[in-house]
């Protein structure tokens, strides 16, 4: 458990693997705003979110330099 996950505050995670670093974006309210966007809840960057993680581990691979190995991701 990291005591520093400020940046989740505001978001709903994603399900699956890709959880610990997606999520959908909450009104104030508390509501996901758009199913169909995610953020990467490092770097606050949206996607668009078509059930595929495909372009989520690239994102992850390209711009956090590849700190984990992308099979954690696939496998
Ligand atoms: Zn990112």
């Amino acid at each position: 458990m990291k005591s520093n996950d400020d940046s989740r505050a505001g978001h709903k995670a994603i399900l699956g693997r890709l959880s610990d670093y997606f999520g959908f974006k909450l009104s104030e309210n508390g509501s996901v705003l758009s199913v169909e966007n995610v953020y990467c809840m490092t770097n606050q960057k949206a996607f668009a979110y078509h059930r595929s993680n495909t372009s989520l581990i690239h994102h992850l691979q390209r711009a956090h330099d590849s700190k984990s190995d992308p099979c954690v991701f696939i496998c």
